[in-house]
């Protein structure tokens, strides 16, 4: 294995990482049981396993961050994909998106109904349409196109959502739209052997949102982000607040330009940025030494993340 490795500029060996999130704003730590706990590790460990085997078979980030983000969106225990959470009229819509940190080319959709993996189909707007982002009908019509089944909205339907919505819908204030302790959007990033970065988000939004409502995930530089002269971002928390700051932009601008570690950079935005705005969330950042952010300013975040030849780490609330 190691003969095929590419040797960097610096005569480093190239090394290849990976990064994923489940969302933040988990649930308090004394709501959670040991069981649950378990299952949600057991979700985060499959998808971790998913991009990390494309990196180690040489796979691109891109294949790496869509892979793992799959695998996340099918398990109905995210808010992604089948487990999505509900619009306040009680339907399911999801957004995504994609970004090449070599190119910066980027694809998103916002608003699908009936898209099973809404990361596929933002991949597929970024390498075969002339197009960032499209939306709603028009996405899904683009999805027929290029030979993508539709699903229908039953498949996204949990009776756990559901249950939130209702408990939204007859005041419960603890679950309102501006609140995150019911959320759960997954991401990943991921720098490949070719030291290339990549970042993916996919969401459900957030409980009782109003329809058409679209929050950071799908939008470029707010909630993902991938510059290879910087890091790659997936971020996760209240999509309003994390639109409004920039948040991955952000993040790769102060190392670009401000000279910041990846950890500083996280950090200060996450920390400082966020909390300033009363934004409450989190990031994953991945930079081209395979360095590796993981920060929050809520209760928990779901995590992990596995370095080349590394253990797997995974973790939801602090150390
Ligand atoms: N950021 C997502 C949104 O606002 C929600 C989340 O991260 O859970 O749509």
């Amino acid at each position: 294995m190691i003969a095929l490795r590419r040797w960097s500029d610096q005569g480093k060996q190239q090394m290849f990482a990976l990064a994923i999130h489940g969302g933040a704003g988990t649930l308090p730590r004394a709501e959670m049981s040991g069981e649950r706990e378990l299952k949600y590790q057991a979700g985060l460990a499959a998808a971790l396993e998913a991009g990390y085997s494309v990196l180690q078979g040489r796979g691109t980030s891109l294949d790496a961050v869509m892979r793992a983000v799959m695998a996340l969106e099918d398990n109905p225990l995210f808010n992604a994909g089948r487990g999505s959470v509900f619009t306040l009229d009680g339907h399911n819509e999801l957004d995504a998106a994609i970004m090449d940190g070599r190119t910066l080319q980027a694809g998103a959709v916002c608003g699908v109904t009936h898209i099973r993996n809404p990361i596929e189909l933002a991949r597929t707007v970024m390498e075969h349409s002339e197009f960032v982002m499209l939306n709603g009908a028009g996405a899904e019509e683009f999805a027929l196109s290029r030979g993508m089944a539709l699903v229908p909205q039953s498949y996204f339907y949990t009776p756990e959502r559901w249950q939130q919505l209702e408990r939204i819908r007859g005041g419960d204030v603890a679950l309102s739209a501006l609140t995150i302790s019911h959320v759960g959007t997954v991401g990943a990033v991921a720098l490949d052997v070719d030291g290339r970065l990549a970042a993916a988000t996919s969401t459900g939004g957030m409980t009782g949102k109003r329809y058409s409502r679209i929050g950071d995930s799908p939008i470029i530089g707010a909630g993902t982000y991938a510059d290879d002269r910087s890091c790659a971002v997936s971020a996760t928390g209240h999509g309003e607040i994390f639109i409004r700051a920039a948040v991955a932009h952000d993040i790769c601008s102060r190392m670009r330009f401000g000279g910041r570690s990846l950890r500083d950079a996280a950090r200060e935005v996450v920390l400082e940025e966020l909390p300033a705005l009363r934004g409450e969330g989190g990031v994953i950042a991945i930079d081209r030494n395979g360095e590796i952010a993981m920060e929050f300013n809520s209760e928990g975040m779901f995590r992990a993340c596995r370095k080349d030849g590394g253990q797997p780490s995974i973790a939801i609330y602090r150390a």
